[in-house]
């Protein structure tokens, strides 16, 4: 089957593709608030009819929480499973939006064309790149290069409660060569990039008590212990003079950037001033002697999130607290293993708390770092597909923060997945006036027909 005429019919339909997801983007799925529950529905309803219409045989499966969608075609090939998710983030606060937020509009800007609505890039407009992609498969050719299921949620912007109970439930049918999921961008402004590593995190928040009773720092002051000093001490600690992290075995696991990898990194080019630039910093702080890119994609980090402690209003308050809290997190590479690492952080911070004072620790989740293993040659074939695509050719990148699903792809199905998208830095994802291009959306649908095809090929 030839790629060019599925080619040219996506550039012969894409004002009607645009029309279908302003209709996809209107409906109000936003999944973390009850009084959407219905909306949330109607969305799975709207994919089901969609995929239908185009030969797929689909369904909405319930969960306890917000519906599934599944879809599936073809019946012999490569089996490759697409994921995307459906919700939406509340869109708080509303008079920061120029326009209703579930009005969706095409809006000529500077930088071109752009579609303007909440998911639109997170995560409607990038999943439809793939329904897209299969429409104008079927209509060219009668069918899919390969077999394709489609797999599509409604909880992912609320913590993919049913998720992996539901991978676990219905693990043959999800089962795949490969697993794509388009939920992430282009690095930059043109270069589509595929993930490969991604960091794990571990959240610990510790509470330090001290006295039973916050103290007048005039009558007890020099006396009496204070947590929030002690607090200080601890997070000072955490650090060394490198800015490596001092939590003992916590470099346990941690590999070596492989040469290759280091040459594609240093290709990107990646300008720290300006990235920092951005947002009023100017030098990198992370351990010495590292890559800025080895910072944000492959090296584990420690991080203070918040501290809490003593007179915080306005004014001035002479108090010596009765406790101290902070909520520190960790992000994870390799094989370093969470559970390890809590345990190791708790003895250490333990061990620094002095007589008349307690130590509490609360976890929050704690997820190991995901790895996708190139060697299965459907990365090597995607990335030619994308290079074909787009002005530079793709790279293999890493992702500084966690993307829960990859891991479970790989933990409850043993199925590589691989992370491409095509939203931007500016796409303002979670934030008023979200955007995806009209060029992204375009070109996002070109990519997954090459990449179909390219699959499809030995
Ligand atoms: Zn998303």
């Amino acid at each position: 089957m030839t790629l060019d005429p599925v080619l040219a019919q996506i550039d012969a339909d894409l004002d009607a593709a645009t029309a279908r997801l302003l209709d996809l983007l209107r409906i109000q799925s936003i999944s973390t608030d009850p009084a959407y529950k219905d909306q949330c529905d109607a969305a799975a309803d709207w994919l089901v009819d969609d995929l239908a219409s185009i030969g797929f045989d689909a369904s909405k499966r319930a969960t306890p929480g917000h519906p599934m969608v599944m879809g599936h075609t073809g019946d012999d090939g490569t089996h490759v499973l697409f994921y995307g998710h459906y919700d939406v983030q509340p869109v708080d606060p509303i008079d920061l939006w120029d326009n209703d937020p579930f009005d969706p509009q095409v809006e000529d800007t500077a930088k071109g064309k752009v579609i303007r609505g909440r998911g639109s890039s997170d995560d409607k407009g990038q999943l439809m790149t793939f329904v897209e992609a299969c429409r104008a498969w079927k209509k060219v050719h009668g069918t899919l290069p390969g077999k394709i299921s489609i797999f599509f949620e409604g909880e992912e912007e609320s913590g993919s409660p049913s998720l992996v109970p539901f991978m676990k439930d219905n693990a043959e049918e999800l089962t795949a060569d490969v697993a794509l999921i388009c939920d992430t961008g282009l690095y930059g402004d043109s270069t589509p990039a595929i993930i490969t590593q991604l960091r794990g995190l571990l959240g610990e928040e510790i509470t330090i008590t001290g006295p039973s009773l916050d103290l007048h720092s005039g009558m007890y002051g020099g006396l009496a212990m204070n947590p929030a000093r002690v607090l200080a001490k601890v997070i000072a600690a955490l650090h060394d003079e490198n800015g490596a992290v001092t939590v003992p075995d916590f470099y346990d696991g941690v590999p070596e950037l492989s040469n290759e990898l280091a040459a594609s990194w240093d290709d990107l080019r990646f300008d720290e001033k300006e990235f920092l630039g951005k947002v009023g910093l100017s030098e990198p702080a992370g351990e010495k002697g590292r890559r800025p890119l080895e910072m944000i994609w492959s090296r584990p980090t420690c991080e203070v999130n918040g501290m809490i402690s003593g007179y915080t209003g306005d004014g001035f308050k002479t108090v010596l607290p009765s406790k101290a809290s902070a909520k520190i997190s960790f992000r994870l590479v390799g094989t370093q293993d969470p559970h390890k690492i809590r345990e190791n952080f708790r003895k250490m911070v333990r061990d620094m708390i002095p007589v008349d004072c307690d130590v509490e620790f609360h976890g929050h989740g704690a997820s190991a770092a995901g790895q996708m293993s190139t060697e299965n040659p459907a990365f090597a074939k995607a990335a030619n597909a994308l290079s074909d695509e787009w002005p530079n050719a793709a790279a293999y990148v890493g992702c500084g923060g966690s993307i829960p699903i990859a891991g479970h792809f790989k933990t409850v199905l043993d199925m590589d997945a691989m992370l491409i998208g095509f939203g931007k830095d500016d796409d303002a994802i979670h934030s008023p006036n979200e955007k995806y291009d009209l060029s992204s959306f375009h070109k996002g649908i070109r990519s997954w027909a090459r990449i179909l095809h390219s699959l499809s090929k030995d």
